[in-house]
């Protein structure tokens, strides 16, 4: 008998893949546009989350986007957090003060209510941004904003910290979000989640299982795992397997484990087994990407 591998595949549970972003602002806060200006913008969005610093923006206004979160970013002058469907009761006698335990407690408290905590654009060193300790520091937390679309490459970006923590074996999440606050910066950045329908308590299910990926504007028709070996199977059409591709696996520490180019619609990638997880992200020419969430190999 060979070496016994797991590999543990969030792609698993079937439904359709629904788009959305949940880390968006209004002039409730910061953001340059009312809230019925924002769902317009978003036109053609499965779902969306609506974000205002500090505050639970209720979705009042008359929309077309089918599914809506409440969602909150808590915006320390340190470190910032997005709570998705948290508890309208976090607001009482509320502060934003980073400490570990104030930011646990608001974690725990928006699980508890069936939502999920993302720790937000994690680089942004000229203002908010987390320390690797911190992120260590806190638990239950669903995942990290590794890509943000304000639109920066330097400070928007947060693979190095997501692989730090994937590699120190926690099991946390990729999110892509635009946190748009102007016109321009909406539709660059937004999760495709496979839901069993597009109810929030169906995508909640499905991120909390992983089974969702980041885009800006490529995808993955599905990833399965066939007895050691990942097949990615690329989204796939007439126009698009005529396109060339740059597709990357990733392991611990994020080493480059392959990369597969080509005009292809699949690529694969056979476990040695010693990988902690595989990651994948794929270019399209053009520079439309999607990036995986991990499969731990155990
Ligand atoms: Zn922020
Ligand atoms: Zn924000």
């Amino acid at each position: 008998m060979g070496r016994q591998m797991k590999i543990v595949n969030p792609y698993v549970e079937t439904g359709t893949w629904l788009r959305g972003s949940f880390h968006n602002h209004t002039t409730n806060s910061d953001g340059w546009f009312p809230l019925e200006t924002v769902y317009k913008m978003y036109g053609g969005y499965d779902f969306l989350g609506i974000s205002d610093h500090d505050k639970i923006t209720e979705h009042v206004s008359e929309r077309e986007i089918p599914t809506v979160f409440e969602a909150t970013e808590v915006s320390s002058p340190q470190t910032h957090m997005l709570l998705v469907k948290p508890p309208r009761s976090i607001l009482e006698n509320y502060s934003n003060e980073f400490t570990i335990e104030n930011y646990q407690r608001f974690v725990d408290l928006t699980v508890e209510n069936g939502g999920f905590a993302v720790l937000v654009h994690p680089n942004r060193y000229f203002s908010n941004f987390w320390n690797l300790e911190d992120m260590f520091k806190l638990e239950n937390f669903l995942g990290v904003e590794v890509y943000n679309g304000d639109g920066n490459p330097e400070y928007d970006i947060a693979f190095d910290k997501w692989d730090a923590l994937l590699s120190s074996g926690r099991k946390v999440w990729g999110f892509g979000n635009d946190d748009s606050h102007v016109y321009g910066q909406e539709k660059r950045a937004w999760n495709m989640v496979m839901a069993k329908e597009n109810t929030n308590e169906a995508i909640v299910d499905a991120i909390t299982k992983g089974n969702f990926y980041i885009s800006t504007g490529y995808g993955f028709d599905g990833i399965q795992v066939d007895g050691n070996t990942i097949v990615v199977n690329l989204r796939s059409n007439e126009l698009l397997d005529k396109m060339y591709k740059y597709v990357t696996f990733f392991g611990k520490d994020g080493q480059v484990l392959q990369e597969t180019t080509g005009r292809i619609k699949q690529a694969t990638y056979a476990c040695k087994g010693d990988e902690g997880y595989v990651r994948i992200a794929v270019y399209l020419e053009g520079g439309y990407s999607a990036f995986s969430q991990p499969l731990f190999v155990e």
